[in-house]
Order: structure tokens, then C-alpha cells, then sequence
């Protein structure tokens, strides 16, 4: 099967079992690959539960590993809220949980957590390195997913599989190594309590590179993996996947002590750059007792060069050749090679898309001059990048900070900077690279747990916060602020209600006063990007199938970063702080971009040079499918509804299609003051153009049925 290996792997930790099902072409053409093809699974997973109206294990059973605190934290989210408004996210959050549409317990064994690569993983095309990982967020309780690039995507491909589906529990702490097509589950207690670094490390060490009796050659125009890194031309130091000819580096996705201890929103860490961030996928893994993946390809270790056929091999390195010769011509892709994802800062700081104090000031003096590319660069000591990407995004910093010294060290992005840095009024630039580091060895989405602090810290201020008054007057202390990133992870203290993210901790407060500054949707933070300064992110992020969420469709990139694809749709008209049209620009953006930035699976950073035509043409290179653009958008549309379907399933309705009345309160200065976003015209449009009922938030059945998806249409019936 062209542009795919053609098996995806099941692992029932429970029973320590393990089974291959094909990737027939038919599923492949309709969902893709990455987070579609993810989709996919997880519901022919959960349909049959669902359909016989009982989970086959019960929620009881699988209540979380760790006992009493998640335990408690999940029974507190989902209690009744005596005084509690009819506010999106609490009326959501009451759908979280045990009864009726509960099932699977996002923390129990029975939510499948899937890694899952897209056709054009591994391939010689720039910037699609990418995998995806994704399972019911025990954040929000909707479908959760999140996007990594690196190296380990097209290393799971090399190692024999287009996904994994683990599903159960193991009774003690494994890893899962996959090795030149070969799965077991090792032993990780010696693991169990380390931090993602250390465990990223130790594995990489462990199953490391053996000599080779014979090099490689690509036989047929997928990338042989021993010329990954050196055909780059981007000086990687970060990850590289090969050691040298014959010789081959398993790659590593571990959780640290955040998903250990169930923090909802526990990110998954690939070696020291490649955070699988959004909506606690890290503690899915956690509350299954896995510790880690490993992966290792067939290539390179005296076997048969172990790649995958594609259907037109010729072209697709003829277009690779095109590309990364774009990428040095490129204005967004230059910028991000000479600056990283902080050049975020600078622009932002202009036109006011950076969140300060809770998302309640518009300007802040010069301080954000000091964490932007300025300030940064006097820490700055190479540049990284990811498998086969041109454009090198990745900075490493060496600095020293609150008792903290970093050499070389992977430095934060942008998100990081923004949400724990001017979000608390930090401008302190050495100390926000230390908590970036922090975070990523401890394992913790940094956009969530910025929200949550600076959530966290005006709630104190306001005197709502039971046992808050450390929080009182926290802002713009960077020492408190690392504490409390620590306090979060293991769930000491207070850190044991903030590591239920914001929307739960507002919930529990129990007054409607309490709902009027949170920063999330459907139960997740909003990233650094203020739908103030750029009206389509309103609606993106009100609309999106995980929460707030930049990254769901190609939203940000048509409103910041120049991405323009009118043969899709996608054309925006370049005026950010306007609403006009952008309900229809967001139902294309969701179609291209459920393709182009999940299923195929493009990086929306250097990705954002890409055509909707020429994404096309990639796919048909690769699989030989013969799509057409129609096609594309119509699979974009299938994924998409999908997605939304599972959200609908667990009680999401057109109720939590919103904004948090913060993320609409007009700004008083700054790049965006006084701009509000007209939602409710951009929403009437979008349902309109989306085929949803505004009533109820559900797809009409005939957009359903006509998408092939009339068993969801059936059962959201039944519901
Ligand atoms: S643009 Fe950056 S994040 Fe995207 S693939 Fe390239 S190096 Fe990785």
C-alpha cells in the first residue's frame, strides 16, 4: 500500500496482548492518516460500548491509578455546583464523567490512546515529521489530541506501523518498545517517578544503536533513515535520528512525573523539544501505567532497508527539492528559521495578540520587548530541527536562573514565553527559559498551566480561592511561579486543584463570578493568541473540536502567517481586527486544515508555505489515491464532523460554541484596544456553512450520512 505501512498495532495493556489489524485502503482514503486516522479508530473502539448503552468496564473499575487524588479531583468535577451559572464550560463540565455518556472514563482503561503517523511521514517532504497522539481528554472530556514533530513519527513508520491503538492497564509501570517491527512491554518501575528528560535518556540509551553489518539505500524515494538528518542542510543538534551509516537511535515519547500523577493536563514529551502538549494526553498514558514508547526502524541495523513504497517516488523528491528551496525565499519560513517561534513576540507585542494578566491588559509598558527575539538572542546558542525540516525552528539557550543552569539546553517557544511569562506580568526572560525547561521535564502543557496560574492568581486576588492566599499578589514573581509549576505536577497543596486545569477549578469555586475570568473553551486554555487582535482566531477557537486551540485549523495561519489557499476557500482578506467573512473562512480553514495539519500531517510553522493544490499533489505522490482537491476537503470535512460527533456524544452542544466573556472584554490600549469580535455573526454564518442546527450544536444526519458517517449519525440520534 503506497505511502503507508499498511498495519496498525493493538495493545491491551490489561492483558499484556498484543494484535495487528490491517490499514485497508478504504479507511486510509477517507480519514488520512494522523488524527483523522485516529478518529477513525477511536470510535469504532467506543461505538459498540456506546450502542449497547454500558461500558464493557465499568467506570468504578477504572478510576484513576492513583487513587485518591485524581480520584477525588475526578469526583469533585463531576459534582453538581450548588449557585453555579449556565456558563459553556460549566454546563459542559457536568457532562464529564461517569454517568450515561461518560464511557470511556477518560483516566480509565478502556479510552483508547492512539499514536498514529500520515503519508507523508517519513518522506523527503519539509516539515512533515509529524505524529499524533490522542485519546478522550481527561481535560476536557471531549476528543483530545495533540501534534509532535521530531523524530519519532517517521521512526514509528520505519519500525512497521501507521498507528498504535493501546487500550487497559498494566498492573505495574511498562514501556511499550517497538523494535524493527517487533512489540513488547518492558518493565519501567526504575523509571516511574523520573522526569521526561532523564526517561527520554535513559531509553535512547538502553535500546541505542548497535553496529551494523550493512548500510542502507532507499529503494524506491522514501527516505532511507540514515539520510534523515544529513539531508537537511539545517544544522540539527536536536534528536538526530541516525548515529551514522548503519547504525540507528530509537526515539523515545515519555511522560514525566505530571502524568504519573494524573495532572489533566500532563503533556508527553519526545526527546527534549517535541511536546505533545494539549488537552493531558500525557496523563492518559499515566493512568494506563505507561511510562513510555520506543521506537526503533528496521533500517540501517544489517536488515533490509525497511522503507515503505510510494507511488511516485521520482516526484515527490522532485517537489522536496522545490520546497526546501522555497524555505530559504520564504518570508514566514526565513523568519522562523532566524528567530524561532519567539519572532511570535515582537509581532504580537505590535498588534496585541500577546495575553497580559489574565488576558486583562492590552499593553504592558516595554516589558515585553525583554522576552522577545531581543532579549533572547543573548541566550541563544544553536538552532535545532526536526526530521527532514529546512527550516529549523528549535532554539537551545544556556543561561542560569533561580538556582537553575542551563548548557545547550532545548529553549522555550513562544507559547511558553507568552502563557507563563507576560500572562503572570513575568518579563523576567532568564527565569521563563528555566520554567520552560521545568515544564517539559515534569511534563506539563505550559499554554494549560499559564491559564491556570494566572486563572488561579486573580481568583486570589478576588478572595474566591479557598487556601489561595499564597496566590495573593503572585504576579511577576518567577520564583512562585516555578513552585507552583512543581506543586502542580505532583499535586501538593494547592497544586492539587490547579492540576485540574482552570475550568474545573472555577467549577469547584461554585459562583458565577468565578466564570467571568477564565481564558478557556470547552474546558481548555486559550494559547497566546488574542482573538481581540485577530478576530478569526474568535471563532476558530469557539468552534474548535479540542477547545481553544490555534492550531485545530489553518486559522492561524490564514490570519498571522500569510497562508493562502483560494482554490479551498481559504483566502483571507488580511484584515485581522475584522469579522466579515470570517465564518465562512472558518468552515474552509477546518476543511484544508483537518487534512493539511492533522491527517496528512503537515507542520503549520514551516507547513504554511504549502498550497492547497500542492498538498494534493504531495498525497497523490505518496499513496497514488488519485485525490482531488474536492476529495481532500471532503476527507477534511468527514475528520472534522467526526471529531465533533465524538464531542457531541459526550454532551458538547451549541452552548459551548463561546468565548469566555474575558477573551471579549474590550481592551483599554495596546495593538487591539477597543476591538471586539462580532462571534455571534461569525457563528451564524459558520453554522450555516457547516451544515450544524444553532439550536442544539449537532450536525444535521444528512451531513453526516452524506460524509459516510451514518453509524455517528445514528447514534447521536439515539442520545
Ligand atoms: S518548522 Fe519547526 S516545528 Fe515545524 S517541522 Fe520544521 S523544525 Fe519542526
Amino acid at each position: 500500500m503506497n505511502g503507508y505501512r499498511g498495519r496498525i498495532l493493538k495493545v491491551d495493556l490489561s492483558a499484556g496482548v498484543f494484535s495487528e489489524t490491517p490499514l485497508t485502503p478504504d479507511v486510509a482514503r477517507k480519514f488520512v492518516g494522523g488524527s483523522g486516522l485516529a478518529a477513525h479508530l477511536f470510535f469504532e473502539e467506543i461505538a459498540p460500548g456506546l450502542e449497547t448503552g454500558g461500558p464493557r468496564t465499568s467506570v468504578a473499575q477504572g478510576s484513576s491509578r492513583s487513587g485518591e487524588v485524581a480520584g477525588e479531583a475526578h469526583a469533585a468535577a463531576n459534582a453538581p455546583t450548588p449557585g453555579a451559572g449556565p456558563a459553556p464550560d460549566a454546563d459542559y463540565l457536568a457532562a464529564l464523567g461517569p454517568a450515561g455518556r461518560g464511557y470511556p472514563d477518560p483516566l480509565g482503561p478502556d479510552n483508547p490512546f492512539i499514536l498514529a503517523t500520515g503519508p507523508l511521514t517519513g518522506t523527503r517532504i519539509p516539515c512533515a515529521p509529524r505524529f499524533t497522539v490522542s485519546a478522550r481528554s481527561p481535560l476536557t472530556g471531549i476528543w483530545g489530541e495533540a501534534n509532535v514533530g521530531g523524530f519519532f513519527g517517521p521512526e514509528l513508520k520505519f519500525a512497521g506501523y501507521d498507528a498504535v491503538v493501546v487500550t487497559g492497564r498494566a498492573a505495574r509501570p511498562v514501556y511499550l518498545l517497538i523494535d524493527r517491527g517487533k512489540p513488547s512491554l518492558e518493565p519501567a518501575d526504575d523509571l516511574w517517578g523520573r522526569d521526561t528528560y532523564e526517561t527520554n535518556d535513559l531509553l535512547a540509551e538502553r535500546h541505542g544503536p548497535r553496529a551494523s553489518s550493512s548500510g542502507t539505500a532507499a529503494p524506491d524515494g522514501a527516505v532511507p533513515p540514515e539520510e534523515a538528518t544529513s539531508a537537511v542542510g539545517a544544522t540539527s543538534t536536536v534528536g538526530a535520528t541516525s548515529a551514522g551509516p548503519g547504525l540507528r537511535r530509537p526515539q523515545v515519547l515519555a511522560i514525566g512525573p505530571a502524568g504519573e500523577n494524573l495532572v489533566r493536563f500532563a503533556a508527553a514529551v519526545h526527546g527534549k523539544h517535541h511536546v505533545a502538549g494539549r488537552t493531558g494526553m500525557g496523563a492518559v498514558m499515566g493512568s494506563k501505567n505507561l511510562k513510555a514508547v520506543v521506537v526503533r526502524g528496521a533500517g540501517g541495523l544489517g536488515g533490509r532497508p525497511d522503507t515503505f513504497p510510494l507511488a511516485d517516488p521520482d516526484r515527490l523528491k522532485d517537489m522536496a527539492t522545490v520546497f526546501i528551496a522555497r524555505a530559504k525565499e520564504n518570508m514566514v519560513t526565513r523568519s522562523l528559521g532566524e528567530a524561532g517561534t519567539i519572532m511570535g513576540m515582537d509581532l504580537g507585542a505590535l498588534i496585541g495578540d500577546v495575553p497580559i494578566r489574565n488576558w486583562s491588559l492590552g499593553a504592558w509598558g516595554d516589558e515585553l520587548e525583554k522576552v522577545g527575539v531581543g532579549g533572547y538572542c543573548n541566550h541563544l546558542t544553536s538552532e535545532g530541527t526536526c526530521f527532514l525540516c529546512p527550516v529549523g525552528c528549535k532554539r537551545k539557550v544556556t543561561v542560569e536562573a533561580l538556582g537553575h543552569s542551563l548548557i545547550n539546553a532545548a529553549g522555550a517557544d513562544y507559547e511558553t514565553l507568552g502563557c507563563l511569562g507576560p500572562n503572570l506580568l513575568i518579563s523576567d526572560l532568564p527565569a521563563l527559559l528555566v520554567a520552560g525547561e521545568v515544564a517539559n521535564r515534569l511534563g506539563l502543557d505550559t499554554i494549560t498551566a499559564g491559564g491556570t496560574l494566572a486563572y488561579a492568581y486573580e481568583a486570589a486576588d478576588k478572595g474566591l480561592l479557598d487556601g489561595g492566599e499564597r496566590l495573593k499578589d503572585a504576579w511577576g514573581q518567577a520564583a512562585l511561579m516555578l513552585e507552583l509549576l512543581e506543586d502542580m505536577a505532583y499535586r501538593r497543596g494547592l497544586g492539587n486543584d490547579l492540576a485540574d486545569g482552570s475550568a474545573i477549578l472555577a467549577r469547584r469555586i461554585g459562583k458565577p463570578e468565578a466564570l467571568e475570568f477564565l481564558s478557556t473553551v470547552k474546558g481548555l486554555e486559550a494559547p497566546a493568541h488574542d482573538p481581540r487582535a485577530v478576530h478569526g482566531m474568535a471563532v476558530a477557537y469557539a468552534t474548535s473540536t479540542r477547545g481553544a486551540c490555534h492550531m485545530n485549523s489553518l486559522m492561524y495561519g490564514a490570519e498571522h502567517a500569510g497562508v493562502s489557499a483560494p482554490e479551498a476557500g481559504v483566502d483571507s482578506d488580511g484584515l485581522q481586527q475584522s469579522s466579515a467573512g470570517k465564518g465562512l473562512l472558518n468552515k474552509a480553514v477546518q476543511d484544508l486544515g483537518s487534512v493539511f495539519g492533522q491527517a496528512a500531517i503537515l507542520c503549520q510553522l514551516g507547513g504554511n508555505m504549502y498550497s492547497g493544490d500542492e498538498l494534493v499533489a504531495m498525497l497523490n505522490a505518496s499513496t497514488g489515491l488519485g485525490y482531488t482537491l474536492a476529495e481532500v476537503l471532503e476527507c477534511g470535512a468527514r475528520i472534522w464532523h467526526l471529531k465533533r460527533g465524538i464531542g457531541n456524544l459526550y454532551g458538547m452542544g451549541s452552548r459551548d460554541d463561546r468565548l469566555p466573556p474575558r477573551l471579549l472584554m474590550p481592551l483599554d490600549d495596546g495593538g487591539a484596544a477597543g476591538s471586539t469580535p462580532d462571534l455571534e455573526g461569525m457563528l451564524a454564518e459558520w453554522y450555516e456553512a457547516r451544515g450544524i442546527d444553532p439550536k442544539t450544536g449537532r450536525a444535521k444526519p444528512e451531513v453526516l450520512k452524506g460524509l459516510g458517517l451514518g453509524r455517528l449519525a445514528t447514534l447521536l440520534c439515539a442520545w
